[in-house]
């Protein structure tokens, strides 16, 4: 039997990306979906399978806070596996239960994130810019893959922060029912509170402020920071909200070493004319997904997507769920009696 704990940011795709092998590699699922998406976490999907005719008692969703019933779960005898997406915090310690515990067990961790959106020399400006503000401000930045820091090189610093600045000042923001709204709410008050805590610390720190404004409800404006330092916290630690930092590099090699200078490893994005470069460049950084000329933010059934780092452990998609969600078995017959030594 498996567990899939899912987190409340696509809730629907993150928890069936995990049910749908498991049963279809012939195993039972409990399903513990985030408090703030029960629905479309786990019911949902359960009342989906059990229309089409799965068998009772395969498919279970039991509600109720990670804080309160999570360690139980992970911890019971029953779940031979726990995969698990959600922050890195919750995800080390769920590591260190199954693996440290009574009942040692398998786990896939799909965890948090500090996706490096770098812009080379030679990259196509307005490319960048349009790819920077679409994987940024993507469902307001409230996605694992998202574009956490952007490092420029300081030949188009300059440029590449007007630019951007001006797109993100312009992005409607508000009611998502709006068909034009691209800055809707942030899931909740808690989270907003912590968003509103990194903009006050990227100011203390000494970053410059170029697009900020007040919210209104759940609705945080976009907030772009420019002359951002590796040190800061808005480059250090993931921020799953609409709030960025643009880093200054000096060259390309500077660029994979502000790229690089993180605890976190899931995807990355570098902009380049020249794709051998690009290439180079991707196979240097410590990460589980690297798009060239592209966003960060990209999964394809076919695809493995995963992490290094403290961003996770295992591949998701394709021939790489199976393999992580199998064991392999040695069988042998011995069909004639063997002539042992002694
Ligand atoms: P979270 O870690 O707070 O919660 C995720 C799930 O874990 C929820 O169902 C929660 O109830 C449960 N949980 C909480 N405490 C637990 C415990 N002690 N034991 C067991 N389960 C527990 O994360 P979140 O706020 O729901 O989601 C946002 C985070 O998820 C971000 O860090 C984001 O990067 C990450 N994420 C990662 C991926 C990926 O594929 N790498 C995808 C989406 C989100």
């Amino acid at each position: 039997m498996w567990l899939v704990i899912s987190p409340w940011n696509f809730p629907l795709h993150l928890t069936q990306r995990s049910v749908a092998p498991a049963l279809a590699l012939g195993n039972a699922v409990v399903i513990k979906p985030a408090s703030d998406t029960p629905v479309t976490g786990g019911l949902l999907i359960a009342k989906i399978f059990e229309e089409a005719g799965l068998p009772k008692g395969v498919l279970s969703v039991l509600v109720g806070a990670g804080a309160d019933i999570g360690d139980a779960f992970v911890e019971h005898p029953v779940p031979g596996l726990i995969s698990f997406t959600g922050s890195t915090p919750v995800g080390r310690n769920i590591g260190r239960l199954a693996l440290g515990g009574a009942h040692l067990k398998h786990v896939a961790l799909e965890l948090g994130g500090n996706s490096p959106f770098i812009v080379l020399e030679d990259a196509d400006l307005d490319r960048a810019v349009a790819a920077a503000v679409m994987g940024k401000f993507l469902h307001q930045g409230q996605i694992c893959m998202a574009v956490n820091r952007i490092i420029v090189h300081e030949r188009l610093y300059d440029d590449f922060v007007q630019k951007f600045s001006a797109r993100a000042a312009a992005l409607p923001a508000g009611d998502p029912n709006k068909f034009e709204t691209v800055i809707g709410p942030i899931i909740n008050a808690k989270q907003l509170v912590s968003l509103e805590g990194k903009i006050a610390r990227a100011i203390e720190e000494g970053a410059r402020l170029v697009v900020g404004g007040d919210r209104v409800g759940q609705v945080l404006p976009p907030h772009v920071f420019a002359e951002v330092t590796a040190e800061m916290e808005i480059a250090k630690d993931e921020i799953f909200g609409p709030l960025v930092g643009i880093l200054r590099a000096k060259d390309d090699d500077h660029a994979l070493a502000l790229a690089n200078d993180s605890e976190f490893g899931l995807s990355s994005a570098v902009f380049t004319k020249d794709v051998e470069k690009g290439l180079r460049f991707a196979r240097s950084l410590k990460a589980g997904m690297t798009h060239i000329n592209d966003i960060p933010v990209n999964d394809d059934a076919n695809a493995p997507f995963g992490a290094e780092k403290n961003s996770g452990l295992g591949r998701f998609n394709g021939e790489w769920a199976i393999d992580e969600f199998t064991t392999d078995h040695w069988i042998t017959v011995q069909s004639s009696p063997r002539e042992y030594p002694f």
